[in-house]
């Protein structure tokens, strides 16, 4: 199955949409995946994340 990876928010997707940012604005190059359990903390402050889930690290 390709991964893709939302372009705004950098989540990593199932579908060809972001369930959070509502956009196609989609990727299937993307590097890296980190995981975020915690949106206190500082990598996901850094990358601006604010739910938990699996992200890329580069879009
Ligand atoms: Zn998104």
């Amino acid at each position: 199955m390709v991964k893709r990876a939302c372009k705004d928010c950098k989540r990593i997707l199932k579908g060809t949409t972001c369930p959070v940012c509502k956009t196609s604005n989609i990727t299937t190059s993307f590097q890296g995946v980190i995981v975020i359990f915690d949106v206190e903390s500082d990598v996901a402050k850094k990358l601006g994340i604010t739910a938990p889930g699996k992200y890329a690290i580069k879009v």
